[in-house]
């Protein structure tokens, strides 16, 4: 029995969402190896080799694979995915992308969004917004699993000393085909990897109070920006700043919500993280359940001061 997790990368590193993975890979009890498909990918395939607990890495390499075009690298993971037990995906964009077509390849069930491993065949995963957690068991032959990354410690990304294999490279499917990539480019750390978020919510009104009222605390505290879906639906923070059900799940360290009233959806995002603070003028808000502190205080007033305070 052994654990193939696909890594997330950009052909020269490994993206924390891999180490995650590997953990919740460790807890189905048998070898993990990681599979890096990309383009001049080697150095990424050292990156993934030092890896606590990883004993083999897999390098395929072909220009076939240089834009993670999803119907590659599935064919890539199908590739060697009959010598593994468990194939893990970590719950990304580009994890939700593959794993479905290798599932179906396989014909076997996609287990989703896994947040604990209970034994090898049998894993917790959050339904209803997470307002409960079903225990799934697959008598699949193949597992394949995405991962709630923020259900998983990370391992340590160095310290292993697996060994590293190539793979010949899938050709291309021709079924689709990279046009093109608008990246938002960010001094801010990823929502996912940030360990603290301030977030807003519709109560900031503008997209120019947003900025005037949350950047400025974002930026004494080093912290990535999150928003409600109401104020990414109202045009006052991009879409990608979205945390809940339809947006990012996270986990920081520190989240700081600010007029955001708590909805289920979006508890859905962030209540797992280690400390909530919540700042809402209303002192019944949702959000007050959740949140380790709390201040009920106009945010126009509050979070100024407490910029000036930090
Ligand atoms: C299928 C589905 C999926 C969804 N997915 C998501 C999701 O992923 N993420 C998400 O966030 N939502 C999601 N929603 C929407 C969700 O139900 C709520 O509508 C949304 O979270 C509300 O956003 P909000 O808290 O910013 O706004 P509101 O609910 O309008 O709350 C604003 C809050 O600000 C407070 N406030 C107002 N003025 C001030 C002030 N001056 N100072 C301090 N506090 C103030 C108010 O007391 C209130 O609590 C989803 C809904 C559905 C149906």
């Amino acid at each position: 029995m052994s654990a193939l997790v696909i890594a997330e990368h950009d052909h020269a590193t490994v993206k924390p969402a891999t180490l995650n993975t590997v953990t919740a890979a460790l807890a189905c009890g048998g070898e993990v190896h990681v599979l890096v498909a990309g383009a001049n990918a080697a150095e990424a395939g050292k990156a993934a080799a030092q890896i606590a607990g990883v004993t083999k890495v897999i390098v395929a390499d072909s220009p076939s694979l240089a834009e993670n075009l999803a119907e590659n690298v599935a064919a890539q993971v199908l590739a060697i995915a009959g010598n593994y037990s468990h194939i893990l995906f970590p719950s990304t964009a580009n994890g939700k992308n593959v794993a479905p077509r290798v599932a179906a390849k396989l014909d076997v069930a996609q287990i989703s969004d896994i947040t604990a491993v209970v034994s090898a065949d049998t894993f917790e995963r959050p339904i209803y917004a997470g307002n409960a957690i079903a225990t799934v068991q697959s008598t699949d032959a193949t597992k394949v699993i995405t991962v709630r990354t923020t259900g998983f410690d990370a391992a340590a990304a160095t310290g292993g000393s697996a060994s590293v294999e190539t793979a010949e490279g899938v050709a291309d499917s021709g079924k689709s085909a990279f046009v093109g990539r608008e990246v938002t480019k960010s001094e801010r750390p990823e929502l996912t990897a940030a360990k603290i978020i301030v977030s807003g919510g519709r109560a900031l009104g503008s997209a120019e109070k947003f900025q005037e009222v949350m950047a400025p605390l974002a930026d004494k505290l080093n912290a990535g920006l999150g928003a409600s879906r109401a104020a990414v639906d109202a045009g006052y923070a991009p879409n990608d700043w979205q945390v809940g059900q339809t947006g990012k799940i996270v986990a920081p360290q520190l989240y700081i919500a600010a007029g955001i009233s708590g909805a289920i959806q979006h508890l859905a995002g962030m209540k797992d993280s280690k400390v909530i603070v919540a700042i809402n003028k209303d002192e019944e808000a949702p959000i007050f359940s959740v949140a380790d502190y709390g201040l009920v205080a106009d945010l126009f007033v509050a979070v100024p001061e407490l910029v000036k305070a930090l």
